[in-house]
């Protein structure tokens, strides 16, 4: 058991000074001043002048690596497990990406294991960028129901030269697989929309809706802060009942090239009073970050940061005012309650010990625990992990 004591308690709600006590895996007593009488067997956990806040839920990381779009040799490289710690995600969702050739699902779930063995709740999408779907047992709902880790399906690419160009019937089939594949297993079930840049932007999931018997709301579709153009869609879309998840991994040549950054445009969704529960941000980690020329040419390539999801949180409380709870509830309560993660993204009674620490002013991660274990401790120092790999 550990006790953590006095702690300003951000649920992600402000809930005032706290103790929160966990046993296992599990949150099991919040109050004022919880007492417990054990003499041994429980840990103490001084919290004074620290918020302690839900361990992040990071709804897109290329676990495996991604890219490709150079050649072999701009393959970016896999997510060590210490990224994912440092930066305060304790549950994350892998995704395969644009190249499913070189790369498989069966990596991807192999990754999404070993992350798990070193304390992480890992879980991952069937299917890449392209239509028709890529999957391991025969079908998405197969997959989805049949493999423990997996909970929906993506990242499908639309409006995007890298995607496979389909049409709203397709897409429309994509989602009714996942749809009733998430039901019979009790999953989310969600689909995972990749957003390029092209002209149809968000359109085909309007089509979806409005052709079909799917609702907006079983799309998740992410890098809406990719354009002002895509944004203003985003915002559309979020008002008639969709979701729209920013991208936190950026770089200064992505910037000038239009892209919002994803605590600004978390900011001006506030103030066009888009619900926040319908808004998230993910750091599409280890993926790569392209710049293209005008005539398609690749000239820059970097790669995402998991760290960057926390940094993007700091960052829209301080420099754009946007509320603490609100700021959390994007990397929080709101991905756990799209992928259907029950016990993820709050602290609250019976829901997973995953549980951070921040510093009360400047919000730097001090400690890290997942589901009860210790990831990160006060030195900064992380758990070891076989290869850190
Ligand atoms: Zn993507």
């Amino acid at each position: 058991m550990k006790l953590f004591k006095n702690a300003t308690l951000y649920s992600p709600d402000y809930q005032g000074i706290q103790d929160v006590l966990i046993s296992g895996n599990k949150i099991i007593a919040i109050d004022d001043a919880i007492k417990v009488n054990a003499s041994h067997g429980l840990q103490t956990i001084d919290c004074r002048g620290q918020l302690l806040v839900p361990g992040f839920v990071d709804s897109l990381v290329h676990i495996t690596g991604g890219g490709g779009e150079g050649g072999f040799h701009t393959r970016t490289p896999q997510m060590p497990f210490s990224d994912a710690v440092k930066g305060g995600v304790t549950s994350l969702v892998g995704v395969l990406g644009t190249d499913a050739v070189t790369r498989s699902l069966e990596d991807v779930i192999a990754k999404a294991k070993a992350l798990k063995h070193d304390g992480l709740s890992v879980y991952l999408h069937t299917g890449s960028y392209h239509y028709p779907v890529v999957n391991i047992t025969g079908s998405i709902e197969k997959d989805i129901m049949l493999i423990d880790e997996c909970i929906g399906v993506g990242e499908i690419a639309i409006a995007d030269h890298r995607g496979s160009q389909l049409s709203w019937q397709e897409l429309a089939r994509i989602a009714a697989q996942a749809r009733v594949g998430g039901m019979l297993a009790n999953k989310g079930g969600i689909v995972s929309i990749h957003v390029g840049d092209g002209d149809r932007g968000l359109s085909i999931l309007h089509e979806v809706a409005e052709h079909s018997d799917i609702p907006i709301s079983q799309f998740y579709p992410t890098h809406i802060n990719r354009t002002e153009k895509v944004l203003a869609q985003g915002i559309a879309l979020a008002n008639a009942g969709g979701y729209i998840d920013f991208t936190t991994s950026t770089t200064e040549q992505i910037l000038a090239d239009g892209e919002v950054a994803a605590p600004e445009a978390l900011k001006r969704c506030l103030q066009e009073n888009v619900n926040i529960a319908q808004i998230t941000m993910s750091s599409d980690g280890n993926a790569s970050l392209p710049v293209f020329d005008s005539k398609g040419r690749l000239t820059d390539l970097q790669i995402g940061q998991v760290t960057s999801l926390h940094q993007a949180m700091v960052d829209a409380v301080k420099q754009h005012g946007v509320a603490l709870n609100d700021a959390l509830k994007t990397i929080t309560s709101n991905p756990a309650d799209i992928l259907g993660l029950t016990q993820k993204g709050q602290i609250e009674l019976g829901f997973d010990a995953d549980v951070l620490l921040l510093d009360a002013d400047t919000l730097t991660i001090n400690q890290v625990f997942a589901q009860g274990k210790c990831l990160m401790n006060a030195a900064g120092e992380i758990k070891q992990s076989y290869f850190d790999s």
